[in-house]
């Protein structure tokens, strides 16, 4: 029988249209709502695309002229399909994206309706978004942000808007969003990679960063999840049990996908399709109730809108199901969270990956070059990259339940360890003929060209690589992605341009051939880099506990403080990505994000011990008392043989009681003191140090209060009726 709590739920839908209509996922329907550049042909004259094409090549301004004539292409084709309304869509820090919807409809000045939507509509637009986060680049008062156009990532329709991707920048420049910087990012890395990528071919004009994402989720029951106050308010549950069963027995990693959640996904992959979304693989996670999904990789700024647009449609479409979509990193305590591997290499446009090892000797140089590159940088940057994926709730999954720690190592398997062990020996200066010939022949002509089979088996590397692309897997599933990849992005152009700078150097100043400099340069930088690879081996292991340490003893709030460290600044300053003061206000927007997520929590749970632990605590302390009377009355004297267990129980509930509301005072006093402190940074360390451990205390004792008292009459969903989807 159903206990009361989730009797009353809403009776879910059943799986009924298991089959995706045949039309709908024809290859002549893929990207049907997005115009991209071969569709705005057939509403754009030749000399117009031309021009269009020119402006996003070189990167220029784009005349009103022009403007005008692309505005009215998009409304054409939008209102063939239906629009009726446009935004500029944008991602501002929050890390939802955001729009603000208007009609195509107006009138004319003698009354008459008309559609209109023209250039200065395109480029740009005013949006009322005063409130978003901005950590003090504008004030709110002055709601002074703009939208501006990116043409680089297609246009698409959502619903019934024609939904236009923009950049989010204040009215005195700063950047208030994820894709000014990302954007930024991408521009310097393709200009330093590019000129690296000519030592080996001079017909590359252009590198692009490509991402693949691995969007992690859990789906509850709507009305179930709905009982619980901490998963509506927090995303995640502040107390509950862990159930029996778990991921015991390992049926549902990989197992057969429960139809309700398949009849979920195939509406989901359905308007995807639509959207030009290119989801790929769907399977269950290792938790109950978990779930992945992947796309085919695509050039970076565009895959990340994607997973943007893909967690919007999802929330949405989960509501239709009856299903609560969770993206939290650590929803449920004690079972795996959820995260994003984001897998990401460099691609040139002759349609080469430059992380892929080659058939040619000299292909593996340039394989080698930016796999010992992208491995120096995020050495040199390691707090930075790591800040780059920590928040108050990816710190509750990093380093738990099968989940990589939040300090950066890399792995990269046996076979490029040893190569990389054999390029340490390269003797300094000008290699003899025969040592070139052997290290051609023996050691970079001898890296198999496939090396997919040789990955880190225990998936718990921060960083791994994967064959043909590092694997970055400290990333949540609720982070954006924009924000790891920006730094990843920096910190190698950064490294490449030194790195050119280097060998240049070498070639130019001390006559050395370019593939000697080159085979010198990295050899010096492979006895660096040793210090970030970790193979799993002892000698590794040793070091990374010490490290682990180390870093364990810093708060999320100091973790986070890398984003405002020198070398941070000097590289994005430098690669003008970041100014200082930009860097400043995204320091204290992800503080005031952890206060703020810490601050929500720890009300919720106060709330919930005082109104719903602790009375119901009480009503079975009354039941058990009225237990007490009865036996005291039939048995007298003798009630102690018959009645010591209840009296047990009795106190216990009263012990846990005690120490609920207990650490609930001392709790909202610390929050009160927080409350006294100005400085966001000293606010931080005090919910960090002081009330995070609170919501654990709490916590335990609510817990093994939810194991005494009858299951009738807890009042809230416990994990095995939120974790187990009929
Ligand atoms: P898993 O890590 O689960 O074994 P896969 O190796 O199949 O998964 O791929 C994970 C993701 O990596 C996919 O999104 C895939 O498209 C992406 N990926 C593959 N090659 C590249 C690449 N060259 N650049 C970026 N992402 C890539
Ligand atoms: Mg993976």
């Amino acid at each position: 029988m159903r206990s009361q709590r989730t009797q009353n739920r809403i009776p879910f839908s059943e799986p009924q249209h298991l089959h995706v209509e045949g039309s709908a996922r024809q290859a002549s329907n893929f990207g049907k709502h997005v115009l991209n550049r071969s569709k705005l042909e057939n509403y754009l004259n030749q000399n117009a695309c031309k021009a269009l094409d020119r402006c996003i090549r070189k990167n220029i301004s784009i005349s009103n002229e022009l403007a005008d004539q692309i505005a009215s292409a998009m409304k054409a084709w939008a209102i063939s399909l239906g629009a009726t309304h446009y935004t500029h869509w944008f991602q501002p820090l929050s890390g939802a994206t955001a729009e603000k919807q208007d009609s195509f409809f107006d009138l004319d000045f003698k009354g008459n309706l008309i559609e209109k939507f023209e250039g200065v509509q395109l480029v740009q637009q005013q949006p009322d978004v005063s409130f978003a986060p901005s950590g003090g680049a504008r004030n709110t008062f002055e709601g002074r942000g703009y939208t501006l156009w990116d043409p680089t990532s297609p246009p698409f329709i959502y619903d019934d808007a024609l939904c236009i991707p923009t950049l989010f920048v204040s009215f005195t420049g700063e950047s208030l969003d994820y894709k000014t910087p990302l954007l930024k990012s991408l521009k310097v890395l393709d200009e330093a990679a590019t000129e690296v990528c000519k030592y080996f071919d001079k017909n590359v004009a252009k590198v692009q960063a490509t991402l693949g994402w691995e969007q992690e989720f859990f789906l509850i029951d709507a009305s179930i999840a709905l009982t619980r106050p901490d998963l509506i308010l927090t995303g995640r549950t502040l107390l509950g049990h862990a159930p029996a069963k778990g991921k015991h027995l390992g049926k549902h990693y990989f197992g057969a996908i429960p139809n309700r959640v398949l009849t979920f996904l195939k509406d989901l992959e359905q308007a995807c399709f639509h959207l030009g979304i290119p989801i790929k693989t769907r399977h269950n996670e290792l938790a109950p109730s978990q779930f992945e999904l992947t796309p085919v990789f695509e050039e970076a700024n565009l895959s990340i809108d994607h997973n943007s647009l893909l967690m919007d449609l999802m929330s949405k479409l989960a509501t239709k199901h009856h299903f609560m979509v969770i993206f939290h990193e650590k929803p449920f305590a004690n079972i795996n969270g959820s995260g994003k591997h984001n897998n990401w290499s460099l691609a040139t446009n002759t349609g080469l990956n430059l992380l892929s090892p080659s058939k040619t000797p000299m292909g593996n140089l340039q394989f080698l070059t930016f796999f010992i590159n992208t491995i120096a940088a995020v050495l040199k940057h390691e707090a930075l990259v790591s800040a780059a994926t920590i928040s108050a709730s990816n710190d509750l999954r990093l380093g738990s339940n099968e989940a990589p720690p939040s300090f950066i190592s890399i792995f990269i398997g046996k076979e490029l360890t040893k190569v990389l062990e054999e390029l340490e020996n390269v003797s300094k200066g000008k290699l003899s003929p025969q040592e070139k010939t052997d290290l051609k022949l023996n050691v970079i002509g001898k890296i198999p060209e496939i090396l997919l089979d040789n990955t880190d088996q225990t998936r718990t590397s921060p960083i791994a690589f994967t064959g043909n692309k590092f694997e970055y897997r400290a990333v949540g599933a609720n982070t954006h992605c924009a924000k790891p990849i920006t730094v990843l992005n920096s910190a190698v152009a950064e490294q490449l341009l030194d790195f050119k700078e280097t060998v240049d150097v070498l070639v130019n100043e001390k006559n050395m051939k370019k593939d000697d400099a080159i085979f010198n340069v990295l050899r010096d930088m492979i006895k660096h880099i040793k210090n970030i690879l970790n193979e799993g081996d002892e000698k590794s292991t040793k070091k990374t506990e010490k490290k682990a340490s180390k870093h364990n003893q810093r708060s999320v709030p100091d973790l986070l403080s890398a984003y405002t460290s020198d070398s941070s600044i000097a590289l994005f300053e430098k690669l003008e990505i970041f100014t200082q003061k930009e860097l400043l206000e995204r320091y204290a927007i992800d503080l005031n994000d952890y206060v703020q997520t810490l601050q929500i929590e720890s009300r919720a749970l106060g709330d919930i011990a005082r109104n719903h632990i602790i009375p119901t605590s009480i009503k079975y302390q009354n039941i058990i008392i009225e237990n007490i009377r009865g036996l005291k009355e039939i048995y007298g004297d003798q009630f102690k043989t018959f009645g010591q267990e209840q009296l047990t129980i009795l106190e216990e509930i009263s012990a846990h009681i005690t120490e609920i509301n207990k650490s609930v005072n001392a709790m909202i006093g610390a929050r009160e003191k927080s409350a006294d402190w100005e400085d966001v940074y000293k606010k931080a360390l005090v919910y960090s140090k002081e009330i995070m451990p609170f919501l654990e205390q709490i916590r335990t004792h609510c817990d093994a209060l939810e194991l005494t008292i009858d299951d009738e009459i807890w009042p809230l969903a416990k994990y095995r009726e939120l974790l187990f989807i009929r």
